[in-house]
């Protein structure tokens, strides 16, 4: 990263970047602080993972500028993404609100683009988002912790920098425990493979939750050996989070929220259903009753 050609701030009055998190989807899910530093912005910086609606709530005359950001096709990189904060907060009383979805420290790079700020004398501050783990599991019925089943819950990335998995899978198949992977989709194979492979049966249910939180939310509920097959059945692709652990077996009883997608595809025989998990295994469906009172984020 080349930041020296920056003034340094002693020398420059500047302004102050706010690193904030937008939460998983549903705009209603900002915090208070986020909503109203995105209102105030004279400049918003987002990534493709901030929900629809979010950005309503900006000034009519704030500067937008999309970084993107989706898997291996970032539309800017990373270090151009570092130097344009500090350029931009490089102008005396400009806020800056950088937005990411989720959290900003959670598989959000918030680490690294605060680093850069400090390296260029940039004054900044963080507001924390509800991550997707969060989201995604209440919106799908699934207690990420429940004293019956699970007093661990650990988050892990599918994705790593090479493209390789290289994880610790001995410490996350511990019994008790649930794991969600951000970014799993592209290496569910590896992923559930490992996971059996290294002490869990073969029958642990396991999740996916594509869209979580908004109105295009789909889940699907398997087991660790038929999820990888069913996913690609059902062309569910990123954004999605794998959630492993029998805490997902309650969504079953639990699940309270059915999106329009999904309510959709249990109208219509045709597709391949997500909604209905244990279809053909003699289970209730809840969620077809809860559609009728179902939040439309
Ligand atoms: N900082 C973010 C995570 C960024 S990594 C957070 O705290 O949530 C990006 C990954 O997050 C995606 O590949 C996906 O695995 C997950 N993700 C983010 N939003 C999601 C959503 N609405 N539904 C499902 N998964 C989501």
């Amino acid at each position: 990263m080349n930041l020296s050609n920056l003034p340094p701030s002693s020398r420059r009055p500047s302004g102050c970047v706010y690193l904030v998190g937008s939460g998983p989807g549903d705009p209603e899910l900002l915090t208070l602080k986020a909503a109203r530093l995105i209102g105030e912005a004279d400049v918003i910086v987002y990534d493709h993972l901030v929900g629809a609606g979010i950005l309503d709530l900006a000034r009519a005359d704030a500067e937008i500028i999309y970084v993107g950001k989706e898997a291996s096709k970032h539309t800017l990189p990373q270090e151009e993404i570092n130097v344009l904060l500090a350029r931009l907060g490089h102008i005396a009383g400009r806020k800056i609100v950088r937005l990411k979805g989720g959290d900003p420290f959670i598989f959000g790079r918030g680490g690294e683009e605060i680093e850069a700020l400090i390296e260029a004398g940039i004054p900044f501050e963080v507001v924390p988002g509800v991550t997707a783990a969060a989201g995604c599991a209440a919106y799908a019925g699934i207690p990420l912790t429940h004293r019956d089943h699970a007093q661990v819950c650990v988050f892990a990335t599918g994705h790593l920098k090479d493209g390789s998995i290289n994880l610790d899978w001995t410490a996350l198949t511990r019994p008790r425990q649930t794991v969600v992977f951000y970014m799993g989709i592209s290496g569910i194979h590896e992923i559930c493979r490992q996971m059996i492979a290294h002490g869990l049966s073969s029958h642990t249910p396991a999740a996916v939750v594509q869209h979580g939180t908004t109105r295009r939310q789909r889940v699907l509920v398997a087991d660790l050996a038929s999820l990888p097959e069913r996913v690609a059945e059902s062309g569910i692709t990123a954004p999605a989070l794998i959630i492993v652990g029998s805490v997902v077996g309650l969504r079953e009883k639990l699940a309270w929220y059915v999106a329009e997608e999904e309510r959709a595809e249990q109208a219509s025989p045709a597709r391949p259903s997500v909604a209905r998990p244990f279809a053909g295994k003699g289970f209730s469906q809840p969620w077809a009753q809860a559609a009728a009172t179902a939040p439309q984020g």
